[in-house]
């Protein structure tokens, strides 16, 4: 049977303010859009760090945009906790290596399946090493991201480095629908492609179609 991942979330913070505590949250985010509406929500509940670590993304000036982005929303949202941001490094190396011979498998596929783990294997690394109560990423909020294998590997990197991973599928609650609320709100900017060199061309080739 389907794990709902969103009653099991509610359940957690309804726990949590019945119990007045305010774990500590390392929040691995893909971008400013989608990590618009998990801060709004998860800040009520947790002290946040925003863990921007994405070597995936191609080219460098979009890594750079992105992350100046990611910054400017934090430091403008108005959130119940406080919320801090923490950049990892951009090791493309590492994007490209995990990638090597899964180039040409479209979005969704293999690649992405690793993709999640690259990035939440980071995460886990530097919320076990911070010392912190829980960790998660945005991801689930994408209707383009498979928010049930997001949940095994984090699960399984939370057995493996000893930090909780908060299991979420933050589009429920209409919560794809709110990110793109804020992200106007905020004039954020929004990317038409996932983040890798070959989604890019993806995108690339479908822009070339309409034409
Ligand atoms: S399409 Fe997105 S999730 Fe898949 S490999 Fe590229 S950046 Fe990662």
């Amino acid at each position: 049977m389907a794990v709902n991942y969103q009653r099991e979330l509610d359940q957690l913070l309804g726990r949590l303010r019945e119990d007045k505590k305010v774990p500590s949250l390392l929040l691995h985010s893909c971008c400013a859009p989608c990590s618009s509406y998990v801060l709004e929500y998860l800040s009520r509940y947790f002290e946040i760090t925003v863990f921007y670590y994405n070597p995936n993304i191609f080219p460098e000036g979009e890594y750079t945009k992105r992350i100046l982005e990611q910054q400017t929303l934090i430091s403008q949202m108005e959130t119940e906790h406080p919320v801090a941001f923490l950049a990892g490094c951009y090791d493309e190396e590492k994007f490209y290596e995990m990638a090597r011979g899964l180039e040409h498998v479209r979005e969704g596929g293999e690649r992405c399946m690793r993709c999640y783990e690259l990035r939440l294997r980071e995460s886990a690394q530097i919320a076990a090493q911070g010392g912190f109560d829980y960790f998660t990423t945005t991801l689930s909020i994408s209707p383009m991201k498979n928010a049930a294998k997001l949940n095994e590997i984090g699960g399984r990197l939370a057995e493996e480095y000893g930090v909780r991973y908060l299991h979420s599928d933050f589009k429920k609650k209409n919560g794809y629908k709110r990110s793109i609320e804020l992200s106007r709100e905020y004039g954020l900017y929004r990317q038409d492609y996932c983040g890798c060199e070959f989604s890019f061309r993806e995108a690339e080739k479908r822009r070339n179609q309409q034409f």
